[in-house]
């Protein structure tokens, strides 16, 4: 019999971790590069690389159609792919896992699909202060188009969603309530299972923009309870142009097409048309085969790594960069949410964040500066833009010693 030992997952090890991924292995103006803007996008693992390389190099053939080898190669891969996305977030089945680019594509889907049957004129989209764009302006589109009116829900001073004030908010007039699972702005995770509920109660349709929540947590649809949940590839150590729409089947049923093409339809005629089964039903034209496949390797690659381990690690960073940012005259963390993933949002009096942010490329270090597609939130704390350091499973605590020896050196310069 073999000892517990023997089956427990290694040490989390971030240093040994980096070196899965080759473009860490830079230097960048002079100096190895500090990346530090994974919210915006997470850097690749040679196993995603090598997964897209592989499929092009042997596989590569359009899916559901063809008649010979390579075309079902392709097509086992790319459902394969399918199956492993329904696994990693708990969906009841792979069907209900749609293929999108990324997740404003999949929110933009729901706006269309579900709004354009499901909104009319009175109705209320609640959506909250700390949302990305991408999951406010898609719902001001289909409000325009509908008559139906997007009511802000307001956020605290710490940058959390105000519980009460939504609980106001609800009533039978609410048909959908939009928020984030993770804000890319502030970092804050938000109860999305109790505000599921809540929403739920009142009659109202849930979406979740997951968008930042997948590389730092274990995501279960189910237990979450949300009726629509959406995220991208690409801020999931997989490639761009490849995200996913998770819905409820019983919604995804009800709804009409969004693009329509090939592969969407069942049959075809000038006196009408039927659509396909789900997910295909909203999957028109080719798909991003090699982008499903590269981000089915991606989950692989995690399924290798404690994410429990991961996620105490980023807040680890947060933790060192707000002891680190409190020694720093004039520097300002903007919001402090009760619960947060390792986003660092910050300002410097005297130094504007772009400013800052030159400084630090300057120094191999990658930041983000400006509104961070959230200008509802930068209004809410009336500040133009903010300077962000996000924190994946690959950064170290020297990483964070770098970025701050990198602000007191613009501070100087500023001084
Ligand atoms: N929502 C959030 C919270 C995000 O951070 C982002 C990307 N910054 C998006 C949605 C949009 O994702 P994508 O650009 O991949 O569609």
């Amino acid at each position: 019999m073999s000892s517990p030992a023997a089956v427990t997952t290694p040490a989390f090890d971030p240093a040994a971790i980096r070196l899965d991924f080759p473009i860490l292995q830079q230097q960048v103006n002079g100096q190895p590069l500090v990346y530090l803007d994974n919210a915006a996008t997470t850097q690749k693992p040679e196993a995603v690389i090598e997964a897209i390389s592989h499929y092009y190099r042997h596989d590569n053939a359009n899916v559901h159609r063809g008649a010979h080898t390579l075309s079902d190669r392709a097509t086992v891969a790319f459902e394969n792919a399918r199956t492993t996305v329904a696994r990693f977030i708990n969906s009841p089945a792979p069907s209900q896992v749609i293929w999108v680019r990324g997740a404003t594509e999949a929110i933009n889907l729901v706006a269309n699909s579900w709004g354009r049957g499901n909104l009319r004129a009175g109705d209320r989209i609640l959506v909250s202060y700390l949302e990305h764009h991408s999951n406010i302006v898609p719902w001001q589109l289909i409000a325009a188009a509908t008559g139906a009116e997007v009511i802000p829900i307001p956020v605290t001073a710490g940058g959390d969603i105000d519980l009460d004030a939504l609980a106001s908010l609800l009533d039978e007039r609410v048909k959908l309530v939009a928020v984030n699972h993770v804000s890319n702005a502030l970092g804050t995770i938000n109860p999305v299972a109790q505000i599921s509920r809540m929403a739920q109660a009142v009659g109202a349709v849930v979406m979740v923009d997951g968008a930042q929540a997948t590389a730092h947590m274990a995501v279960d649809v189910q237990a979450i309870g949300c009726d629509f949940y959406a995220f991208s590839g690409h801020k999931l150590f997989g490639p761009t142009g490849i995200g996913v729409l998770w819905g409820r089947a019983s919604l995804l049923e009800a709804m009409p097409p969004f693009l329509g093409g090939g592969e969407m339809i069942d049959s075809v005629s000038f006196t009408g048309s039927t659509w396909n089964t789900l997910p295909f039903k909203f999957e028109a034209g080719t798909p991003d085969i090699a982008g499903a496949i590269g981000l089915a390797a991606a989950i692989d690659y995690l399924d290798g790594i404690d994410m429990e381990a991961a996620a105490r690690h980023e807040v680890a960073l947060l933790e060192q960069s707000i002891a680190l940012g409190a020694e720093v005259e004039g520097l300002r963390r903007i919001g402090d949410p009760a619960q947060s993933v390792g986003i660092f949002s910050f300002v410097i009096d005297g130094i504007h964040p772009s400013d800052l942010g030159m400084l630090l490329d300057q120094q191999g270090i990658a930041v983000r500066t400006g509104h961070h597609c959230a200008q509802p939130l930068m209004t809410h704390y009336q500040l133009p833009g903010t300077a962000r350091a996000s924190y994946s499973l690959y950064n170290t605590a020297e990483d964070v010693e770098r970025l701050f020896a990198g602000i007191h050196k613009a501070k100087r310069l500023f001084g």
